[in-house]
């Protein structure tokens, strides 16, 4: 059996072997990516043996949801259950202008390491495959009522992106592409712990995809200390990187700034930031850190981050502070992983 996300080029193959003609691989793709089908016996303008052959051939998906939760705001979050057994979390989230956005994993656990996150604690289990990528967008559209569509993408679950180049390209590939997804490149941030060389390889893919780069400090002292990955980076490397990003494709990077009570939100820091942006066409996104148990950090307070605004933006910058969703349900960085793994609850199902 194959995973049919994985590579597109594999039922083209296929299906021209058994001298379908060449509309069907789009009559499939329509299927998967638009009319979101959970498999292939509904796929109605197929004929009957071709739908059941593509079934005793191909996997649809090879993951399953184990867990759904939803929140009151509109955010829901699925824990997927993927064919090793292995488990990973994809979110959905809804905001006021009808945007509906899946936030997608790319590695089960992560190598980096960030002293505040929850997706590291247990170091990474393994780089996802294109299709577990594309299966998260898929389940999460399925969610969606016929009138609401996947506007936006971030690439912000679970893992390191660019760590998972050479699977990830694909999948984005896929989502932006006419045939695949349809969501414009545009609307799809990839967000890193900055590893300079993926930068530049994405810079290169020929698409214009949004950038974020996970800064957190104002300078490497204490960057390393948040951020491990840091000591045999630094900031420097990294923002020589997005001034290429910048040159190469148009678009202007985000750099988020996770704001941690006491760590790296005072009036200082704030300064220190401004002074290292000064000058680049970029805008701070600011996160209140989500609190994970058993770690020593707490979220900052509003008049401390209300200072921090007011500096960046006295200094010319392009601010923005990421609202809070989902908290009720774990929808932070590796939570519900963490959490189901913690109780060992069995997969609830759906
Ligand atoms: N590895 C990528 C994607 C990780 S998650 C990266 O480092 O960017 C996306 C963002 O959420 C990152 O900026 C990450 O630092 C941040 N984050 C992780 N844990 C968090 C928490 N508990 N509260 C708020 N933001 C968090």
């Amino acid at each position: 059996m194959f995973a049919l996300l994985d590579s597109p080029q594999q039922l083209r193959q296929w299906l021209a072997e058994r001298g379908e003609p060449a509309y069907r691989s789009a009559q499939v793709e329509r299927w998967v990516y638009r009319r979101r089908a959970g498999g292939f016996a509904g796929m109605s303008d197929l004929p009957a043996a071709l739908r059941a052959g593509l079934a005793e051939t191909f996997h649809l998906f090879t993951s399953r949801v184990a867990q759904r939760r939803a929140s009151a705001d509109g955010t829901e979050k699925l824990l997927l259950s993927l064919g090793d057994g292995q488990s990973l979390e994809c979110v959905l989230l809804r905001d006021e202008k009808r945007h509906c956005t899946a936030c997608v994993s790319t590695q089960v656990g992560c190598a980096m390491g960030c002293a505040f996150c929850a997706s590291g604690l247990g170091g990474v289990v393994r780089n996802l495959t294109t299709g577990e990528i594309l299966e998260q967008v898929l389940h999460l559209q399925r969610l969606l009522d016929p009138a609401e569509r996947i506007s936006h993408v971030v690439v912000m679950g679970m893992g390191e992106p660019l760590a998972n180049l050479p699977r990830l390209l694909p999948a984005l590939n896929e989502m932006s592409g006419r045939s695949g997804l349809g969501v414009s490149a545009r609307r799809i941030t990839v967000s890193t712990v900055g590893l300079p060389e993926g930068i530049r390889r994405l810079a290169r893919s020929g698409r214009q995809y949004h950038l974020a780069v996970s800064l957190h400090a104002p300078d490497d002292a204490l960057r390393s200390r948040l951020v491990p990955a840091n000591r045999r980076i630094g900031i420097k490397a990294i923002l020589a990187a997005t001034d290429e990003y910048f040159q190469v494709t148009g678009r202007r990077v985000t750099f988020e700034y996770v704001l941690l009570a006491g760590v790296n939100d005072g009036q200082a820091a704030a300064r220190r930031l401004a002074g290292l942006l000064a000058g680049r066409t970029t805008v701070v996104n600011l996160i209140p850190y989500n609190p994970v148990e058993g770690l020593p950090f707490a979220a900052p307070s509003e008049s401390a981050v209300g200072r921090f605004v007011e500096i960046l933006l006295r200094e010319g910058l392009n601010v923005r502070i990421r609202r809070r969703k989902g908290e009720r349900i774990d929808a932070a960085c590796g939570q519900l992983r963490r959490s189901a793994e913690r109780n060992l609850s069995p997969a609830a199902g759906l």
